[in-house]
């Protein structure tokens, strides 16, 4: 009687083994297509409804010294962590960003007949950071760009440049800041001194390592027109050359774009008030190979007046302590 007591319980045992072994073989069957097929959605902490928005890298080290990158989701990640309490989850940087960045256009039709407001430039541009700001999201640049702009009175030129140059530089994938250098007061305007003040007073801001200088009013008119340095000094505007020479004195090579794609829209002005042309300039170019070693950054002198952050730009005003405009002649 107590054998055949013992036979049952024995049998009732193995079945229970038995149907403990069909469950946790379903059970993997399930995780099995769950894994590869990405349709079930039983368990939620194995949701894969994520993976539409897959969107970041991460890193799973095993206590083990192996480990995996996954392009998951963040419950998903969650979920893995869950599963195996010794795994260690670190996101992995993001790659650098390709020489010749995707996404260009090439040649863009500018113009500046339309009626333009910083708003618009505002909505048009919400992923620029205040004080005109911006680093791409998918890649990290290697460089960092201070774009240094002489300004005085341009406040229209300003908002079609803004408007233009903000997709452009997002496009090209640029790390940068918007520099505008505001002389203050009414004295002869120095375009070159504010040059080199914003070279100055840029780095007190942040750390860049590429400094392009532009005119307000000049645009590019195609976006291959990379805005960032080169082995050499670059002038980006080849079809307004004016001011290469001085860089070549140095002993520097100036590079340029294709002749295609460095094109240039100025916008159409008369000539300001205190921007009068120099009658020394001619003399004045001749012996900057003596003048460059005492006139420029060793000698600056300047009155920083204001510095303010702009949701577009950064607006720094110098008071350069130019002496007061010639009376004009006639
Ligand atoms: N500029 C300015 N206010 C002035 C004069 C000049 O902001 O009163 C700046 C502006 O960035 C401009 C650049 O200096 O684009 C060059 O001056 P301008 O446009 O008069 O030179 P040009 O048209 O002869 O190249
Ligand atoms: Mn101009």
């Amino acid at each position: 009687m107590s054998r055949l007591m013992l036979g049952k319980t024995l049998e009732r045992i193995c079945k229970a083994v038995l149907l403990l072994c069909l469950v946790h073989f379903l059970i993997m069957m399930i995780f099995y297509l769950d894994v590869y097929t990405q349709r079930f959605d039983i368990f939620s902490r194995f949701n894969t409804r994520n993976y539409s928005k897959m969107h970041q890298y991460f890193n799973i080290s095993k206590p083990n010294g192996t480990s995996l990158t996954f392009l998951v989701g963040e419950d998903h990640f969650v979920s893995s962590r869950k599963l195996e309490n010794n795994l260690t989850v670190t996101k992995k940087p993001l790659p650098m960003c390709p020489d010749v960045p995707q996404g260009l256009v090439g040649r863009l039709l500018i113009e500046f007949n339309s009626l333009m407001t910083m708003e618009k430039v505002q909505r048009e541009n919400p992923d620029v950071r205040e004080g005109g700001k911006y680093k791409p999201s998918d890649c990290i640049a290697k460089q960092r760009v201070a774009i240094i702009i002489p300004f005085r009175h341009r406040e229209h030129h300003l908002k079609f440049w803004l408007h233009y140059l903000h997709p452009i530089l997002r496009r090209q994938k640029i790390n940068y800041g918007i520099y505008i250098i505001n002389q203050h007061g009414e004295g002869m305007f120095n375009r070159a001194k504010l040059l080199n003040i914003g070279y100055m007073e840029v780095l007190k801001d942040a750390e860049y390592d590429c400094f392009v200088f532009s005119d307000v009013d000049l645009i590019p008119m195609d976006d291959r027109n990379l805005y960032h340095c080169y082995d050499q000094p670059r002038h980006f505007a080849i079809a307004m050359d004016k001011f290469g020479f001085r860089i070549t004195l140095k002993g520097m090579k100036v590079s340029r774009p294709d002749s295609k794609i460095g094109k240039y829209r100025m916008i159409k002005h008369e000539r300001d008030k205190h921007n009068e042309p120099n009658p020394q300039r001619f003399t004045k170019i001749q012996n900057t190979k003596v003048t460059m070693k005492q006139d420029g950054i060793n000698s600056l002198k300047y009155k920083l007046v204001n510095v303010a952050k702009y949701p577009m730009y950064t607006n720094i005003t110098v008071d350069i302590g130019t002496p007061p405009p010639r009376p004009s002649r006639g």
